[in-house]
């Protein structure tokens, strides 16, 4: 039985927002779910309008899970989700919300730390060639490396070395832009709205200098990706220098179009690594400077040897290692810090690989044989990927510890796996309702 809701029955709707507010920024709340609305619901469907196309399909691919899981919270569960077109008597697209404060303040200083500058950024093995390459585009804009596409997995200094090259320029006089992708999407959208293309297309093209951060962002709109191939072009014909990065090289982010890859490939694409043992403690020494904080050569080792996956994560310890200290009268010893470690890792839920492997080689029908092989079908590859997602999200293991229960593989693998569900989380609903039912029955699994 489906019935038309009437104003009294929209309460859940406002308990659905409710849920989704706490899960995203309120920019991202007013651009993309304040022109939301519940039109309909069945036993078995939930009817969403979107005020026009571009946002339905912004939603689908971007934010299906923040809706399906906002949706069990103000239990309307287990129903297909359908978006619809909202009828609307004006042609052409509208942006997702009528507010006027959706358009990106791109200028704000706020999106720019100083602390992100080359002076705070320590170079390794891991990072050797993006650093090197961030420093010629900053010697000779336009010139060195048009465009520098810089990638790698979160937390490994993307936007440091984007914000360095950008402070850099600023010093030297240059007119330079930096934004992440997002705004440059979310202006896209408003200026659909104004249509003051004129406004827009001055913004991004009458600079030396445009550096964007994040650009897998592009990967959801189609009308987006082919301002920003027009943008690129007027730029590049001009030898303005372009910067880009991206969790993954060009020709994975998905559904990019061949001619945008090519032209990413005209520059210089260089990817920043998981930075090795020392590295991390020349980082971790740095970083305890910076905080004002002492900590034994050994404690930093013991550091370097296990927090392993991203420099974020490093700092991320040491900041909670400082609050502790300040408690302790600024006394930090291995013994503390081996426990707080094991706090922190506690905080996960510590089941065990071999439960996760059983769980996901039986939903996918695969066998553990498979699993450990270096086959590169999809059918394995994806069960392969789950599985090291889940035993990052779940288990204490490091990242190489990971890669040998996976048949030997090295940690760089298990990071780009644990990614790539990452993304095809909010991309692909399949592998998101996959793994969702996996991390139920894991966790249900373990409340015996
Ligand atoms: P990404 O953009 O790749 O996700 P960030 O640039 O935001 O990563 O870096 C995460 C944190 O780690 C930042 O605080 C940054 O300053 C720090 N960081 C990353 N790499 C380095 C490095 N090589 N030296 C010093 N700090 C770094
Ligand atoms: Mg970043």
């Amino acid at each position: 039985m489906s019935h038309q809701l009437s104003d009294s029955d929209k309460e859940p709707w406002t308990l659905v927002q409710n849920q989704i507010k706490e899960k995203v920024t309120p920019q991202q709340f007013t651009t993309w779910f304040s022109g939301l609305n519940l039109v309909k619901l069945d036993a078995n469907e939930i009817y969403i309008s979107a005020p026009n196309s571009f946002c339905k399909e912004w939603i689908e691919n971007n934010y299906i899970d923040t809706i399906t899981s906002s949706l069990e919270e103000a239990s309307i569960s287990n129903r297909k989700i359908k978006f619809i077109i909202e009828n609307t008597s004006s042609s052409g697209p509208k942006p997702c919300t009528q507010s006027s404060d959706s358009s990106p303040n791109t200028d704000s200083p706020t999106y720019i730390n100083k602390n992100y500058n080359f002076d705070n950024f320590l170079v390794g093995p891991c990072n050797r060639l993006a650093h090197a390459a961030a420093l010629a585009v900053s010697e000779s804009p336009g010139t060195a490396y048009n465009p520098l596409f810089i990638h790698g997995s979160v937390g490994l200094g993307k936007t440091h070395l984007l914000h360095a090259i950008l402070l850099r320029l600023q010093e030297k006089g240059h007119k330079t832009l930096y934004l992440p992708c997002e705004s440059f999407v979310n202006h896209y959208i408003s200026t659909i709205k104004t249509g003051d293309w004129d406004n827009f297309r001055n913004k991004y093209r009458q600079i030396d200098v445009l550096l964007i951060d994040d650009v897998h962002f592009l990967a959801n709109s189609q009308s987006t990706r082919e301002e920003f191939f027009h943008t690129f072009n007027a730029l590049y014909t001009r030898q303005k220098q372009i910067v880009l990065s991206s969790d993954c090289p060009p020709e994975e982010i998905p559904t990019i179009e061949e001619r945008l890859i090519s032209r990413f490939r005209w520059g210089l694409i260089t990817r920043v690594d998981p930075p090795g043992f020392e590295t991390s403690v020349a980082i971790i020494q740095k970083k305890t400077s910076l905080l004002d904080m002492e900590l034994s050569y050994d404690i930093a080792c013991y550091l370097a040897e296990n927090v392993v996956s991203s420099v974020r994560e490093i700092e991320g310890t040491l900041t909670n290692i400082h609050r502790y200290a300040t408690m302790n009268e600024g006394k930090v010893d291995l013994g503390l810090v081996k426990q707080l470690i094991k706090g922190f890792s506690k905080q996960k839920r510590n089941i065990g690989i071999e439960k996760i492997l059983n769980t996901v080689t039986k939903h996918y029908g695969v066998q553990l044989s498979q699993l450990h092989s270096k086959r590169k079908l999809r059918s394995i590859t994806l069960p392969r990927q789950v599985a090291m997602h889940l035993a990052r999200k779940f288990t204490n293991l490091s990242l190489e510890e990971i890669g040998g229960y996976m048949g030997g593989r090295d940690h760089t693998t298990v990071m780009h796996a644990d990614d790539k569900i990452k993304k095809l989380k909010v991309l692909d609903r399949n592998v998101s309702s996959a793994v969702r039912k996996l991390e139920d029955t894991l966790t249900k699994q373990q409340e015996y």
